[in-house]
């Protein structure tokens, strides 16, 4: 009987422990990956790295006041990034420009699109059939100048850098159709010394 008191004890024991451990477990990461976002889950381990990396992703907006970009920007960037303007067709640097590299935002330096998208589409406009990733453009409705049309921003500066319209090649069919007003260039070269 002692035994078998004994024995039963010891379950009891091991099965509370059991429980209480297991319970700790899930209420400790439940707690963690409610109060957490999403995508910051599929970060898979990414818990150790938060400190760091997640505030770089979420808060690397760039805002300044409209007399800094003034200051940072010539008088044709500014107009057209930050008053939303267009520069004439055929006149911009990086429309027939055939450098291998990649094109990044004139306000801020956000890689917007590579080389390897961009083609002729005849516009007098670079045009490029995607962008570096979608996370870093905005898509905003148009219907300025009486026409319907999609705007495309930096999504880290707000800047303005064009349109998108449905009638580029493929794979996307989609032409991004930007000011070189709205964008600098970083060649291949240039892109491996700085890394
Ligand atoms: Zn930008």
């Amino acid at each position: 009987m002692t035994k078998t008191q004994l024995t039963w004890a010891v379950i009891i024991v091991a099965a509370l422990l059991v429980g209480v451990v297991g319970c700790n477990g899930r209420t400790a990461n439940g707690g963690e990956h409610s109060s957490s976002r999403h995508d910051a889950q599929a970060d898979a381990g990414g818990d150790k790295y938060n400190g760091t990396k997640g505030g770089v992703d979420m808060g690397d907006k760039i805002v300044k006041t409209d007399d800094e970009w003034r200051a940072l920007l010539t008088a044709e960037q500014y107009r057209v990034t930050r008053q939303g303007g267009t520069e004439p067709p055929f006149s911009g640097r990086f429309n027939e420009f055939k450098g291998a590299g990649t094109f990044v935002c004139v306000c801020c330096r956000n890689e917007l699109f590579e080389s390897d998208t961009k083609y002729d589409s005849g516009s007098g406009w670079p045009s490029f059939w995607a962008p570096v990733s979608e996370e870093d453009i905005k898509k905003i409705s148009d219907t300025s100048h009486g026409m319907i049309r999609v705007e495309v921003r930096c999504a880290r500066c707000d800047a303005h850098l064009g349109h998108v319209f449905e009638d580029g090649p493929r794979p996307t069919g989609l032409r991004y159709c930007i000011n070189s007003a709205a964008l600098d260039f970083v060649g291949e070269a240039q892109k491996k010394q700085d890394e």
